[in-house]
């Protein structure tokens, strides 16, 4: 006899084969089974506790002018505030102004910024967006998004950080710090970090959103750390709802 042929599986064609889910699908963690987020009281709590622990928080990298702010957050992409302070410590010495970035040009940039990643992108970039400044906008940063996100190198996390810190917009960019911290307490329910940005900026009280960003990016680098929150020391541990909290290390 000779053999069957294997019968067609169901067919996945026309308008319905969007909701046929592949077999390979890979399992998405159930919402339901997250914590609930905080209610807007205890959001309110998170940051009456952050502010009277630390009442003017500061961005960590350094400039002096929404100018040099806003290079120094190009240049942060994939690198520590750290390391981009002791770059531009160097590059403003010579290029604090669009005119002169441009006038220093990309080999020089590049020479300055060694020690970043994505030297060359960054390097380019630097000197592109320098020059769109100069000969678009009068060699200013305006404190408009739409310029802001046109700008070579410029997404919209860093033109929220560029127009809350250097113009005072009360927006909540939206980093790994940020998202991890927003997740696990959580703040709100959100799968991706523009997601979790709208939510945040709808639900953190107007009197903390100027500096909800500052807040929270500190508390995630120094107390609820990626790898190993320090829940033991942390000053909202009894509205957190991540589990298992850690304990203290054993001294
Ligand atoms: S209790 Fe732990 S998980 Fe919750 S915010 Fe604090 S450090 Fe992060």
């Amino acid at each position: 006899m000779p053999p069957r042929k294997p019968r067609p599986g169901p067919k996945a064609s026309g308008p319905k084969a969007a909701l046929v889910a592949p077999l390979t699908a890979p399992a998405k963690p159930a919402r339901s089974r997250r914590p609930k987020p905080v209610d807007r009281e205890m959001v309110a709590e998170i940051f009456r506790r952050f502010r009277d622990a630390n009442p003017e928080p500061r961005g960590e990298l350094e400039h002096t002018d929404p100018y040099t702010l806003l290079v120094a957050v190009v240049l942060s992409a994939q690198a520590t505030d750290a390391g981009v302070n002791k770059a531009t410590r160097e590059l403003f010495r010579v290029a604090d102004r669009p005119d002169k970035m441009v006038a220093l040009g990309e080999d020089g940039v590049r020479e300055h910024i060694r020690t970043l990643n994505f030297l060359n992108t960054k390097a380019r970039n630097v000197v592109a967006l320098s020059h769109r400044l100069v000969e678009e906008h009068g060699g200013v940063v305006p404190p408009i998004r739409a310029v802001l996100e046109s700008l070579p190198g410029v997404g919209g996390k860093s033109a929220s950080v560029v127009l809350n810190m250097a113009f005072g917009e009360p927006t909540i960019a939206v980093d790994t710090h940020i998202f991890r911290v927003a997740s696990r307490i959580p703040l709100v329910r959100a799968d991706a970090p523009l997601e979790t940005q709208a939510k945040l900026e709808r639900i953190v009280p107007p009197e903390f959103r100027l500096l909800a960003h500052h807040w929270l990016i500190l508390h995630g680098r120094y107390v609820c750390k990626a790898r190993r929150p320090e829940c033991w020391r942390c000053l909202i541990r009894d509205l957190c709802r991540y589990e298992p909290k850690t304990p203290a290390p054993a001294s």
